[in-house]
């Protein structure tokens, strides 16, 4: 079988850096905050070029503590996107601050700045755009939209770390270094995944990096000295390890990403009933998913004729925000997603990871092909 994800093969290229960092762990005992957790909070600082990255526990996480450092307040409204990972809106719904979601555009899946200007009250306060599949929203509008209405950004860019975002005098930022805190995963499956839950917040503002350590550590500055309400929220030093060794190798993931995705963009160039994945302006894309969108095509029969041909696929997302049951106590105009609602019935990922060659991408379209024609 076709995995959509292939760990096991790029843990081997590593294996010896890996076996030996965790095995050195062990006899060290250093399992909470060891030394590998420091070193590499300072080598993804200094690859993300970004004043503080504060590790915790996994990507939901992080965005809580981002909002809870920001000072958010129950009723304080919060837009984001509806086409999303649950973990998103969950977050925000968790606080008690009121989520509102946005539309998306359709050929880019990101949120769509236009919508969130629309959606802005006297009682919003944030702005969680989330860079969805591996590209960035477009956060010049956004951060002008923030500036403009004296909001928070938080970026979510659990998908998309190692991105890109070219400003237009020339800029150029790491995906989650732009907005005022940037949230990231290290779940196994995602571009730089340990072998376990992990996550990290990222910020510039020396402040909020201060209350973020604080928040992460149960409010705690000086040992047994609670000055805030926090939580436990920890990278362990095993995933750390996991993480040092893969870091160097992070960008060349992402290439081979966009390698598999150009291969896969050619082989449907000529397919009217695939639409391949656009390429946002002004980002770079590193193809945490690669996601058409299928145009008169059964999904499940094609989905099913894969799995047949021993090739995974999957839907990311089946079900928008608004019309998930958590979220029906909040009331948003049914109307309102259009782009959305079609996304969840007409997208599809195919396989996409650091180890696809080119005969294995060859036989995974041939086989949507010969399905689709
Ligand atoms: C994975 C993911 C998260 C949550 O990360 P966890 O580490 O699983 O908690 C949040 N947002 C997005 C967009 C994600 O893809």
């Amino acid at each position: 079988m076709i995995q959509m994800v292939d760990l096991k093969s790029q843990y081997l290229k590593i294996k010896d850096e890996i076996d030996s960092g965790i095995a050195r762990v062990i006899n060290n005992t250093e399992f909470i905050n060891g030394q590998d957790v420091k070193d590499f909070r300072k080598e993804l600082a200094s690859y993300l070029n970004v004043g503080n990255v504060i590790t915790c526990g996994n990507g939901t996480d992080a965005l809580q503590i981002a909002m809870m450092a920001l000072g958010l307040k129950p009723g304080d409204e919060v837009i984001s996107t509806d086409f999303t990972f649950i973990a998103t809106v969950e977050t925000i719904a968790l606080l008690q601050l009121t989520p509102v979601m946005v539309d998306v555009d359709p050929e880019t899946y990101l949120i769509n700045p236009d919508e969130i200007e629309k959606a802005i009250t006297p009682r919003t306060k944030a702005i969680v755009p989330v860079h969805l599949f591996g590209q960035c929203a477009d956060m010049e509008r956004i951060m002008d939209i923030a500036r403009r209405h004296n909001l928070y950004v938080i970026e979510d860019t659990a998908q998309a770390i190692g991105s890109d975002y070219h400003f237009s005098d020339g800029t150029v930022k790491k995906a989650g270094t732009i907005g005022h805190i940037g949230c990231t995963s290290f779940f196994p499956s995602k571009n730089l995944g340990c072998y376990g839950d992990g996550g990290a917040l990222f910020t510039n503002d020396a402040e909020l990096a201060e209350k973020i350590s604080s928040i992460v550590n149960h409010g705690m500055e000086i040992r047994y000295h609670h000055d805030r309400i926090g939580v436990n929220s920890r990278l362990d030093t095993i995933q750390a390890v996991v993480l040092r060794a893969k870091l160097p190798h992070l960008d060349e993931y992402n290439n081979a990403r966009r390698k598999a995705a150009d291969f896969y963009d050619k082989a449907f160039a000529n397919c009217p009933k695939i639409s391949t994945p656009k390429r946002a302006d002004k980002t770079t894309h590193t193809f945490h998913q690669y996601v058409v969108r299928l145009n008169g095509v059964d999904r499940s029969a094609l989905m099913e004729h894969l799995k047949a041909k021993g090739v995974a696929s999957a839907v990311y997302y089946p079900i928008p925000l608004h019309k998930q049951k958590a979220f029906q106590g909040f009331k948003s105009d049914p109307n309102a997603f259009p782009n959305t609602d079609k996304l969840c019935e007409s997208v599809m990922a195919l396989p996409m990871n650091t180890e696809l060659n080119e005969e294995t991408l060859k036989y995974i379209t041939d086989s949507v092909l010969e399905f689709v024609k």
